[in-house]
């Protein structure tokens, strides 16, 4: 009989005590030549308690990764203490070698953080396990997008804490309870959490942006870093709903040929962020007449809510601010087509 888990053996975790030699110069496709799995890495710091930074949860998103080489290079980590002590979770190392979101036969690692009937969430509750041995300063996950988005941090709780810790990376916060097996969602119940959406892979501007954030992170005192900065102004949106298209589906942009389930319009991701009014033409349908499917925080379905067909026109019902629309078809199928968000009015604003 074939062995499903054959092909990937169940992930140990590997804890280090200190930053492994080559670390800060090897290529992240190159990873699993010095780490043989997920690692979970103590830094020492001058300040406690630490700040747990997740990287690679998705493997072709390395923006976290190049960063925390920045920062092991500029702050001269292999032979001094950080500002702050730092526990560094390295994730999906497999994935990161192929530079994919995930391997085929295995789940998404920001999807494991809740339940117990799969070998990655017991890496999972691995991970849980060794972070609640101490207190911890902060939590910040990494991430990168497929489709064009403005950076921004998300959140799982409302609290100021969280809000301001969001708020020191971006102006535009999005807060979101599910997907509830997301990292930060765990460590929300640990500490000030924040996850870090960080542009498109690789980019310079992102890195930079993410390693200013994490030397405030390691310097600023709690009293600056969970309180607001200066420019108090930010625009938090709620995210209240995800789209998918059915699996398997054939999907085009722009100028499709007539065997593609659904085409979309070419500028698909221009609109992320921004108010999409009511009859807003999404894509076509083709004789299959496929189309969005929209479901809420509870999973039940609102596509008519959101989403008409007219003739084969995919239209918007109403006015949505969609995110995380992304024309990769990989990352659609294997995660979504993007979600619906609606502005989050603060109750002190
Ligand atoms: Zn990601």
């Amino acid at each position: 009989m074939e062995d499903l888990n054959e092909a990937i053996p169940a992930p140990q975790l590997h804890l280090y005590n200190a930053i492994p030699e080559y670390l800060s110069d090897i290529p992240v496709e190159k990873l699993d030549s010095i780490l043989p799995g997920p690692a979970l890495i103590y830094i020492e710091g001058n300040a406690t308690p630490p700040i747990f930074i997740s990287v690679l949860l998705h493997g072709n998103e390395t923006t976290g990764f190049l960063a925390i080489q920045h920062l092991i290079k500029e702050l001269n980590l292999d032979s001094r203490p950080a500002p702050r002590g730092i526990i560094l979770f390295i994730g999906n190392i497999a994935a990161a070698k192929k530079g994919v979101r995930r391997l085929e036969n295995e789940p998404d690692y920001n999807r494991i953080w809740n339940g117990d009937s799969l070998p990655e969430h017991r890496l999972a509750k691995a991970v849980l396990v060794e972070l609640s041995k101490q207190q911890l300063y902060a939590a910040v996950d990494i991430h990168n997008n497929t489709g064009k988005n403005p950076h921004y941090a998300c959140i799982n709780r409302t609290d100021a804490s969280f809000i301001h810790l969001a708020r020191r990376f971006s102006k535009t916060i999005v807060y979101f309870t599910e997907p509830h097996e997301v990292i930060s969602m765990a460590l929300s119940h640990l500490c000030p959490s924040v996850t870090l959406e960080c542009g498109f892979s690789g980019e310079a501007e992102g890195l930079n942006h993410v390693y200013d954030y994490l030397v405030q992170c390691l310097t600023l005192p709690a009293k600056t870093l969970f309180s607001p900065p200066s420019d108090k102004q930010s625009n938090i949106f709620h995210t209240i709903a995800k789209i998918t298209l059915p699996d398997n589906s054939h999907l085009g942009f722009g100028d499709c040929r007539d065997t593609v389930d659904m085409c979309f319009r070419d500028d698909l991701e221009e609109l992320n962020f921004t108010s999409v009014p009511a009859g807003t033409k999404l894509g076509i349908s083709g004789k299959n007449r496929c189309s969005l499917r929209v479901t809420d925080n509870s999973n039940r379905e609102v596509t008519d809510e959101y989403i008409r067909l007219d003739n084969n026109n995919i239209v918007t019902r109403k006015q949505l601010i969609p995110s995380m629309f992304t024309k990769n078809e990989t990352i659609i199928h294997q995660d979504c087509f993007g979600y619906i968000m609606e502005p989050y009015p603060l109750k002190n604003d």
